[in-house]
C-alpha cells in the first residue's frame, strides 16, 4: 500500500469498521471479508461484514459467516440494519470489487458515507473511490493481497487458522486450484504462509468443491449433454439456460458456479460463455485463453468486466435476445479468437 504509514494510524484506534464485497459473493469474496474482519476484531475494531446478496451454501463454513448481514430480495430489514452500519461506520473496506455499481443499493450509501474507504481488489480498470488502495491486478486473489497488506503492516503473527483459513478459501478458488494462469510463485507462497498457520488445504477444497447437491450435479450433467454449443470458426463454446430448467433442477445460488469452465476444456476452444436467467437480468460469465481479453468483451457490451480470462456482465435483454447479441459480436473478434 502506498500510504501504509497513514493506513497503519487509521486502523491504530478502536473504529466502527464496516466490510462490503461484490454482489453474489464468491470464495474470495467471502473469505477475504470474513479473513479481514476476524483479523481487525482482533485488534480491537468493531466490525461488520455486509454482503449485496445471499451466497452459495457451500461457502456457509467459513469461520465467521454466522456473522455476515446478507441483503435479502424479498426482505427490507438487512438493508436497512446495513444503511445504518454504513452511515455510522468509520472506516469501510470495499473488497474484491472496485465499483460501486457492483453493489447495488449499498454503493449510493457508501458513496455517501463519512468513513474513510479502503479498496483492496484485483479486478482491471478500477474505479478511484477510496483513500487507501490495495490494488494490484498481477494479484490472483483479494484473499493474497489481504495477506500482503497483513505482512506489509508486521501482523503476520496474528493470522490464526480461521484467517488462514478464509484466505486460503480465496486464493485456491481464484487460482482455480493453483491452476489458472493467474497463479505466480507469489501466489505458491502465500498458500504455504496460510497452511503453515493452519488453513488445511484438503478440508477447505472438500468443503467447496466436494459439497455438491445430487440436483446441482444433474444440472451440471444436463448442461453438458444438452446445453454446451460449440462455434468452431470462433473457437467459441456457449451453454444457456433459462428459468425454467434452472427450476427443473432446484438450482440454488451458486449451483451454475463453475460450468463456464467445462466450455475451455474442450480442446481447441479460446472463448467460452455461460449465459442464465436471473429473473431480474440475464447474468453472462465469459472464460477465456490467453490474449483474448473478457475483460474488454465484457465491458464493451455487457455492462460488466473483471479479468482478462474471466469476467462477467449482464444484460436486460431477453435470453435468446442476448444469444443473438453475443453472435452479432462473435464475428467482430473472429481474428483475435482465432489467433490465440
Ligand atoms: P464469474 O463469471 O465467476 O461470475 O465472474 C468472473 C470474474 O468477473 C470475477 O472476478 C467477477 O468478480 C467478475 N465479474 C462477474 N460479473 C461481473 C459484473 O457484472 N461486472 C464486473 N465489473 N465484474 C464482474
Ligand atoms: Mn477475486
Amino acid at each position: 500500500m502506498k500510504n501504509l504509514e497513514a493506513f497503519r494510524s487509521l486502523i491504530s484506534k478502536p473504529a466502527a469498521v464496516v466490510i462490503v464485497t461484490h454482489f453474489k459473493p464468491d470464495a474470495d469474496a467471502l473469505g477475504s471479508s470474513l479473513g479481514l474482519a476476524a483479523l481487525l476484531k482482533k485488534l480491537g475494531h468493531q466490525v461488520s461484514v455486509i454482503t449485496p446478496s445471499d451466497y452459495p451454501d457451500f461457502l456457509a463454513w467459513l469461520p465467521g459467516n454466522e456473522t455476515v448481514l446478507a441483503l435479502a430480495k424479498d426482505n427490507p430489514a438487512p438493508e436497512a440494519k446495513a444503511a445504518a452500519l454504513i452511515a455510522k461506520a468509520e472506516i469501510i473496506f470495499c473488497l474484491d470489487f472496485s465499483n460501486l455499481t457492483r453493489i447495488n443499493s449499498l454503493g449510493d450509501m457508501i458513496r455517501a458515507a463519512s468513513a474513510t474507504k479502503v479498496l483492496i481488489d484485483h479486478h482491471l480498470e478500477p474505479e478511484q473511490f477510496a483513500a487507501y488502495e490495495q490494488w494490484d491486478p498481477a494479484s490472483a486473489s483479494t484473499a493474497g493481497l489481504i495477506f500482503e497488506l497483513i505482512e506489509e503492516l508486521g501482523l503476520k503473527e496474528s493470522v490464526d487458522a480461521a484467517i488462514a483459513t478464509c484466505l486460503y478459501a480465496g486464493l485456491m478458488t481464484d487460482t482455480g486450484s493453483f491452476k489458472h494462469n493467474n497463479t505466480r510463485h507469489r501466489e505458491f507462497e502465500i498458500a504455504s504462509e496460510l497452511v503453515s498457520r493452519g488453513a488445511d488445504p484438503h478440508t477447505i477444497a472438500q468443503k467447496i468443491y466436494d459439497a455438491n447437491s445430487l440436483e446441482r450435479l444433474r444440472l451440471t450433467g444436463y448442461v453438458l449433454s444438452e446445453k454446451l454449443v460449440v462455434l468452431p470458426q470462433y473457437r467459441t463454446a456457449y451453454m444457456m439456460l433459462s428459468q425454467e430448467e434452472l427450476k427443473k433442477f432446484g438450482a440454488q445460488t451458486g449451483d451454475t458456479e463453475g460450468l463456464v469452465n467445462y466450455g475451455l476444456s474442450i480442446k481447441n476452444v479460446t472463448l467460452s460463455v455461460l449465459m442464465y436467467d436471473r429473473k431480474e437480468e440475464i447474468k453472462l460469465s465469459f472464460r477465456s485463453l490467453g490474449n483474448f481479453s473478457v475483460n474488454e468483451l465484457a465491458r464493451k457490451h455487457f455492462e460488466g468486466g473483471g479479468h482478462r480470462n474471466a469476467a462477467g456482465g449482464s444484460t436486460k435483454l431477453t435470453l435468446t435476445q442476448t444469444l443473438n447479441k453475443l453472435l452479432e459480436i462473435l464475428p467482430l473478434y473472429q481474428q483475435q479468437l482465432v489467433q490465440d
